[in-house]
């Protein structure tokens, strides 16, 4: 509702206290959007709005005070960004108006998968999706072909972490936490868990367009190379760090894509940085959000591999000994925030191979991470990460052993567990359960071409049985907490 004016609009906001204690949220996770909404009405009230901020038990509860109080209001809300949130609002009456949260409504969304369906094409590709995006958005365009004459630069993208030292990526911004946010902290249930914020995110429009200025003149040229590198001593590499503004609301895809333009038009940044984080915002963001729309509400419970391991206890604050999974579990205490590819090749891979449930699994991730939301989550972690769409999202299980992790991290090093062994007790659980993983599945995959190499390697291992054996033991100490 960018074109509400003070004179005619009356803005109610609503604070849930069910939904605050409904989970055992990350502290940062808490405390970003609560003082967000409250800046946010500051900001409003700064602009003239009249801003009734209501805590209630429940937006339900807090709509019927709001009705009664101002009975000639007609309360309008933007489009909401989640199936639950859409059925109370038609339940309770509430009109909505479009979002300028996506640059593609999901109906278009729907309308190009059905056009590619008639045209007689059986798949409905990001990559496409991406490259129609790219033409009726205009970025990094000249007409209709893409400005350099190639589309994608994602091969230039995979590189190891420099072998040079780790300090070449500027540090993130930080701001001193002021009243509001103490009032905030102060106010959370015991249940929260995780480190307490430092002022990493921010909660002000102010604070995140300083970020985003932040990434374009310092970490915006370095973002493609390293995009799928992991460090110990590193937790954000060259990452934007953007996800939690653009899903709150306090930055448009809109204008951080045209900061992006701008940047690339002046020769600050070359194309293989440009187009690689376009993509991610025009691309892989609104794919998801599409499909999100399009899937639901099924998509939510999907459980196409029928994994059944419930959240082993690592996960919420066990100790681990794999290096990778303890790095990573840190950085989410500490940030409520881990880059993609330390979600879907650490935590979800994990998650996938050894078979966790992937309800139990998404509830886990959309409580630690800031940017949860589950338009989001629910593609990436039942989809993307756990293959449990049965390959809607995915064209193959994201599967892997140690190997890539030693290949894109400096994680092996410092390992107890051998990422090169299969069986014994000190191999590394991610390349047994990736073995074991292929060879549980293999009638499900080994038409699969994107993996049946790997599938019927799987099946020619002279030690399968060995391997099953280990699996069964290092579930076995993952439920114990003892992996
Ligand atoms: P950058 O690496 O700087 O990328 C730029 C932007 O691209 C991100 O801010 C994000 O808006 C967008 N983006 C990139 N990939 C994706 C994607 N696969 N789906 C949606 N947007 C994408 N992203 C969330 O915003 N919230 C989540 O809850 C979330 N959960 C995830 C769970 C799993 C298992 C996986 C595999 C991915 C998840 N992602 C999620 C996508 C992605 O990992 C994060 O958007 C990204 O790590 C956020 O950090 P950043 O802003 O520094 O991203
Ligand atoms: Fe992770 Fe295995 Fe490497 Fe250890 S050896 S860090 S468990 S991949």
């Amino acid at each position: 509702m960018a074109d509400a004016s003070p004179a005619d609009t009356r803005v109610l906001m609503v604070e849930s206290s069910e939904k605050i204690a409904s989970q055992a949220w990350h502290v940062q996770r808490a405390h970003f959007y609560l003082a967000s909404m409250r800046r946010f009405a500051d900001e409003l009230r700064v602009d003239g709005f009249e801003v009734v901020y209501r805590r209630s038990n429940s937006f339900r509860v807090a709509l019927r005070e709001h009705r009664a109080e101002f009975p000639d209001d007609a309360v309008v809300a933007t489009e909401p960004n989640s199936w639950r949130a859409r059925l109370l609002l038609d339940e309770l009456g509430v009109e909505t108006v479009a979002s300028n949260q996506f640059l593609c409504h999901h109906r278009d969304f729907t309308n190009w998968v059905n056009s590619r369906k008639s045209a007689g094409y059986k798949t409905f590709k990001m990559e496409d999706f991406y490259r129609w995006q790219r033409q009726r958005l205009g970025y990094l365009m000249d007409g209709d072909q893409p400005v350099t004459g190639r589309w994608n630069y994602d091969a230039e993208n995979r590189e190891p972490p420099p072998k040079d030292g780790h300090d070449r990526w500027a540090s993130p911004l930080v701001d001193p936490l002021d009243d509001l946010d103490h009032d905030v902290l102060a106010a959370l249930p015991d249940t929260c868990t995780g480190q307490s914020p430092t002022g990493v995110w921010a909660t002000s429009r102010e604070g995140a367009l300083r970020r985003l200025r932040h990434f374009v003149d310092h970490h915006l040229a370095v973002f493609g190379p390293h995009e799928d590198a992991m460090l110990s001593a590193n937790w954000h590499l060259a990452h934007s760090l953007l996800s939690p503004y653009l899903n709150n609301g306090l930055l448009l895809p809109s204008e951080v894509c045209d900061a992006v333009q701008a940047a690339y038009d002046t020769g600050a940044v070359d194309i293989a940085s440009a187009e690689g984080f376009v993509r991610q915002i025009i691309g892989w963001r609104e794919y998801v959000w599409g499909l999100y729309w399009m899937s639901m509400p099924e998509y939510r419970d999907e459980n196409a591999l029928g994994a059944d391991m419930p959240l082993p206890p690592l996960f919420t604050g066990g100790d681990t000994k794999m290096n990778c999974m303890s790095c990573t579990l840190r950085g989410i205490d500490d940030y409520a925030w881990a880059h993609h590819i330390q979600r879907l090749m650490v935590l979800g891979n994990f998650a996938l191979t050894a078979g966790v449930e992937p309800r139990a699994f998404l509830d886990w991730m959309s409580r630690v991470f800031v940017d949860a939301a589950e338009w989001v989550m629910v593609p990436n972690v039942v989809g993307m990460a756990l293959y449990a769409d049965g390959g809607r999202m995915a064209t193959k299980p994201y599967a892997s052993g140690g190997a890539y992790i030693d290949k894109m991290s400096d994680y092996c090093k410092g390992c107890s567990y051998d990422r090169k062994k299969r069986v014994g007790d000190d191999a590394c659980p991610f390349t047994t359960l990736y073995w074991d993983f292929l060879l549980r599945h293999a009638d499900q995959f080994v038409r699969n071409p994107r993996i049946a190499t790997q599938v019927r390697a799987a099946q020619k291992l002279a030690d399968a049985d060995a391997v099953r054996e280990r699996a069964t033991a290092v579930r076995v100490a993952l439920r114990a907490g003892t992996l």
